[in-house]
């Protein structure tokens, strides 16, 4: 399993796909280099999670750290 953690990346949060380097960006909604598969809340509505599946090699990846943000 493949895990992103936002607050240890630098810059806009943009970070190469673990298994075949394409850029994946979570500020993209166009799902043209990922798929969202699923979304975690915190109790106070803050995004917690995102399970994410690049459309390039089908990995899937948990990309946390969003609180911290
Ligand atoms: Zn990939």
């Amino acid at each position: 399993m493949h895990v992103i953690d936002l607050t240890k990346i630098d810059g806009s949060g943009d970070f190469p796909c673990p298994r075949c380097g394409s850029v994946i960006s979570p500020e993209d909604e166009s799902e043209d280099t990922y798929i969202i598969q699923n979304v975690k809340m915190t109790r106070n509505d803050q995004l917690e999670e995102l399970v994410i599946q690049c459309n390039k090699c089908k990995t899937i990846i948990h990309i946390t750290g969003f609180t911290a943000l």
